[in-house]
């Protein structure tokens, strides 16, 4: 009988029944989800729940997000093999560890200096060698890595960055989730030669984008201030 890997059954549970029958289409995004191991982005006393429609507390008062969102949003991107891609809030950085599956070399910015420091460690252990973990406010980009051909914001913010819309290549496509602090819509905005296009998609929550381009420091608890 064939061995299965750590959660590989409930890995297959996750992209059948939460993703593909809500609608992702995209096999590469299916197969990248079907393989990176999600049990290891999540503290160990949540790694039984890992694969649940849920996002989980990763410490800091922070989030992994639900695995569908994560997949709506890489599947909007349209990553390809070799594209320069940004991630803002790695969080335990699986966002960033998808998107290295699907070839891209990836930049993740964290403002928490823990959380960047564990998910760099993590993503080396794992052998996600092609993201770079940086730590910074992320809503001002990372301009040593620009242009990109896809931004993923991971938090919410009152209003697209200015800094992440410049940093965008022609051609190139950003996923954020854009309104309140507790309930936002997730837009895709594709740059072109003649301007910005945008389109609405899901509506989500997310845990704020506190920055320059953010929400406020003061707008946070005390315990990831
Ligand atoms: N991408 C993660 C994943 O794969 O599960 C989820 C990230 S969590 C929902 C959002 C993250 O954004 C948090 O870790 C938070 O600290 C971070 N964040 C908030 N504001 C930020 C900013 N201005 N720059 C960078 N990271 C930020």
């Amino acid at each position: 009988m064939e061995e299965l890997k750590p959660f590989e059954a409930e890995r297959r549970q996750m992209v059948e029944f939460q993703l593909r029958r809500r609608g992702i289409r995209d096999e590469r995004v299916l197969a990248a989800m079907l393989h990176v191991p999600r049990h290891e982005f999540v503290p160990k006393k949540f790694m039984e729940l890992a694969y649940q429609d849920r996002p989980l507390p990763i410490g800091k008062a922070e989030t992994i997000s639900q695995p569908y969102i994560v997949a709506a949003m890489t599947e909007a991107a349209l990553v390809q093999p070799g594209d320069v891609v940004l991630e803002v809030g790695t969080g335990s950085g699986y966002q960033a560890a998808v998107l290295a599956w699907l070839g891209a070399r990836v930049y993740s910015i964290e403002r928490v200096q823990e959380l960047a420091e564990s998910a760099r460690a993590r993503l080396a252990r794992l052998g996600y060698g092609a993201v770079e973990v940086v730590c910074g406010d992320g809503s001002e980009g990372y301009s040593a890595g620009a242009p990109y051909q896809a931004i993923l914001v991971t938090a919410a913010s009152p209003q697209p960055p200015p800094a992440l819309v410049d940093q965008l290549a022609v051609g190139g496509r950003m996923v954020i989730p854009v309104g309140g602090f507790r309930l936002q819509r997730l837009q895709l905005m594709e740059k072109t030669v003649s301007g910005i296009a945008v389109r609405n998609l899901d509506s989500c929550q997310f845990v704020p984008l506190i920055g320059k381009y953010g929400w406020p420091q003061k707008s946070l608890g005390r315990e990831n201030a």
